[in-house]
């Protein structure tokens, strides 16, 4: 008989959603940390997409299966089903436009509306390298986030600042609400 611990192989898979308006840097923002990728140009394509990333936190696997609109947003038809079953999201705003950073209200309410679950939120000010045409500063970025309870970093796709850090941050949040329910 094997002598392994029970809790050996266990498996987690998480769905995260990327949100916020166009243009952000969502698509990028997903294929920087998934693979490593950046592109110059916005795709054409339209329907939602995911990429699943492996981690493991206590010898356990964990499955990151995230979404990205893929350009729903474009006609305001992020749809219920994009957001079902989510229990993390990342909502994103360019730093160097303002109107992104404005609609994330609207952003963290259609979240709430469509979510069924405790949904591990972190506020993504994209961008970061547009440092000599920033529009919204770091200290607005922060208090929104404190303000509405949420995880806050500034990244940028094109050179990586803190890709990595921002998915893995939220993916751990999820890891540990759900381990604390189990436990
Ligand atoms: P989405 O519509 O939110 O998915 O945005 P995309 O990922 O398609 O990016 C929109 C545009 O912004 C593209 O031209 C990207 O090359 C550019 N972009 C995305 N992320 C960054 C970034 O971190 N820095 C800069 N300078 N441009 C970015």
């Amino acid at each position: 008989m094997g002598s392994s611990s029970e809790d050996e192989g266990e498996e987690y898979l998480f769905k995260i959603v990327i949100v916020g308006d166009s243009a952000v840097g969502k698509s990028n923002l997903l294929s920087r940390y998934a693979r490593n990728e950046f592109n110059m140009h916005s795709k054409a394509t339209i329907g939602v997409e995911f990429q699943t990333q492996s981690l493991e936190f206590d010898g356990k696997e964990v499955k990151a299966q995230i979404w990205d609109t893929a350009g729903q947003e474009r006609f305001r038809a992020v749809t219920s089903a994009y957001y079902r079953g989510a229990f993390g999201a990342l909502v994103v705003y360019d730093i160097s436009r303002r109107s992104t950073f404005d609609s994330i209200p609207r952003w963290l309410d259609e979240l709430k509306t469509h979510s069924d679950t405790t949904v591990a939120r972190m506020l993504v000010g994209n961008k970061c390298d547009l440092e000599s045409i920033r529009d919204v500063s770091v200290d607005e970025g922060k208090s929104l986030a404190e303000s509405e309870g949420l995880f806050f970093m500034e990244t940028s796709a094109l050179d990586s600042t803190n890709v990595k850090k921002a998915f893995e941050i939220v993916i751990r949040e999820i890891y540990n609400n759900v381990s604390r329910k189990v436990l």
